[in-house]
C-alpha cells in the first residue's frame, strides 16, 4: 500500500544496528530500553533521545541516519518520508544549525522526501523564529515544513505566532506537536492561532467534538503515531488511541512512526496496529495512506 511517513524525528530514526555501530566507535552507551506499557515521563524519554544523539559526530552519520530512515520507509511501502530536526541540537557538533539542515538534506532524496526544520515549545519564541527564519531560507532546497517538538507544556501558543507567520510566509508547512499532555483547547489554538496544516499527535482533540469539528472543517491532518502514547503513559494501552474519533469526525489522519528506534515500531507495526487493534477495516487503512499522501509536501 503506497503511503506517506509525516512524522518522523531524525534521531529517533536511526536504525538499532547503525547506533551501536556509531556507539561502539565511540564508547558511548546505548540508550536503554523504553518499557512499551511503562509510563515513563518526558524527561525519561528525553534522556534516552539525548543519549542516541551524542552518538552522531559528523554531516556524514546525518546524511546516512537520513538515507537509512528513508529506504526503511520504503519498505513498508512509503514513497514519502518526512524527517523532522531541530538543527539547534547538533549545531555544535557540526558546526551551525545550517550544517545540520544541510547535512540532512544530503541524505533525503529529493524524489522521496523533505525535511522539517523543528523548534521545541521549551525554548523561548525568539529562538523559534530564528529557526523558522532559517527553514524559510531553505524553503526551494527541500525543507517544507516548520515543527514545534518537545513537551508542549514548557511552552504558550501564543507566544508561537510570529515563527509560525515566517514559516508560512515562506510556503512552508506549520506542524507543531500538541495535544499530547495539554487538553483539546491546546489543539484548537495551534490551529486557530499557529494557523497549523497538521498536528503532531493531537490525541487530546479526540476528547472534544469542537475541536474534532474544527480540525474537520479546515482539513487539518492528525499525525498519529500509536507506538508512542502508551510507553509515555498519555494512554493505557493502544486500544485507548482515538483513531476511531477521528475517524468518525472526518478528521484526517496520517500514520507516523516517531521514534521507531526508541519505540519500536515501523510504518508497518503502526497500520497494524490500526488494523489488529483498533478495528481499521482495509478500507480505513486504504483512506489513512491516501491522507497520509495528500496531507505530505509532496
Ligand atoms: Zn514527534
Amino acid at each position: 500500500m503506497t503511503r506517506a511517513n509525516l512524522h518522523l524525528h531524525l534521531t529517533g530514526s536511526m536504525r538499532t544496528t547503525t547506533l551501536v555501530e556509531y556507539a561502539d566507535r565511540l564508547g558511548l552507551p546505548q540508550p536503554p530500553p523504553l518499557d512499551p506499557a511503562g509510563t515513563h515521563t518526558w524527561p525519561e524519554f528525553q534522556r534516552r533521545y539525548d543519549l542516541a544523539r551524542a552518538v552522531l559526530r559528523t554531516a556524514e552519520d546525518v546524511a546516512r541516519v537520513a538515507r537509512e530512515a528513508i529506504q526503511d520507509d520504503a519498505a513498508c511501502g512509503a514513497v514519502w518520508t518526512e524527517i523532522q530536526i531541530d538543527p539547534t541540537s547538533l549545531a555544535p557538533v557540526l558546526g551551525s544549525p545550517e550544517a545540520v539542515v544541510e547535512a540532512v538534506l544530503a541524505g533525503v532524496d529529493p524524489g522521496r522526501g523533505s525535511v522539517i526544520v523543528a523548534s521545541s515549545w521549551a525554548r523561548p519564541p525568539e529562538h523559534a523564529e530564528r529557526l523558522a527564519a532559517l527553514a524559510a531560507r531553505y524553503a526551494t532546497r527541500g525543507v517544507t515544513g516548520f515543527g514545534l517538538s518537545h513537551d508542549e507544556r514548557l511552552g504558550r501558543v501564543a507566544d508561537f505566532v510570529p515563527a509560525a507567520a515566517i514559516a508560512a510566509a515562506a510556503g512552508l508547512r506549520v506542524v507543531p506537536h500538541a495535544g499530547f499532555y495539554e487538553p483539546a483547547g491546546h489543539v484548537a489554538d495551534c490551529v486557530r492561532l499557529l494557523g497549523a496544516d497538521r498536528i503532531g499527535h493531537g490525541i487530546t482533540a479526540a476528547t472534544d467534538p469542537a475541536v474534532l469539528d474544527l480540525l474537520a472543517d479546515r482539513g487539518v491532518t492528525i499525525e498519529l503515531c500509536p507506538t508512542s502514547y502508551a510507553p509515555l503513559g498519555v494512554v493505557r494501552g493502544v486500544e485507548e488511541i482515538p483513531l476511531r474519533a477521528f475517524l468518525a469526525a472526518g478528521v484526517p489522519v496520517a500514520l507516523g512512526t516517531d521514534d521507531p528506534l526508541l519505540f519500536g515500531g515501523t510504518l508497518d507495526d503502526q497500520y497494524a496496529l490500526a488494523r489488529d487493534v483498533l478495528g481499521g477495516t482495509p478500507e480505513e487503512l486504504d483512506l489513512l495512506a491516501r491522507q497520509s499522501l495528500a496531507a505530505a509536501s509532496r
